[in-house]
């Protein structure tokens, strides 16, 4: 069997965390449903013998004190928050 490379990226999470901050409870259900994608996109490539590799290109802290209307999360520095982000390898 020819295997191939899949890349895929649900931006919902960092949209969301950006919009509401990534410490904020809001974003919990948001967090449910990606989850659940993650979960149909795995079971569906590792039925097909592919390896599932899961990383984030980087984390997300909270603006302390936004503006009204402004963004409550962000990212971009050289912090832990921003910088340490979780890899996930799987296979079948
Ligand atoms: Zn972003």
């Amino acid at each position: 069997m020819r295997r191939s490379s899949i890349i895929a990226q649900l931006g919902c999470v960092d949209d969301t965390f950006h919009a509401l901050g990534p410490s904020s409870p809001d974003v919990v259900p948001m967090l449910r449903g990606t989850d659940a994608r993650y979960r149909r996109l795995a079971d569906g490539l590792l039925a097909a013998g592919y390896v599932m590799i899961v990383v984030s290109d980087h984390g997300q802290h909270d603006v302390p004190n936004p503006p009204p209307g402004g963004k409550r999360g962000t990212h971009g520095t050289d912090s832990d928050q921003d910088c340490l982000v979780p890899c996930t390898w799987t296979r079948s």
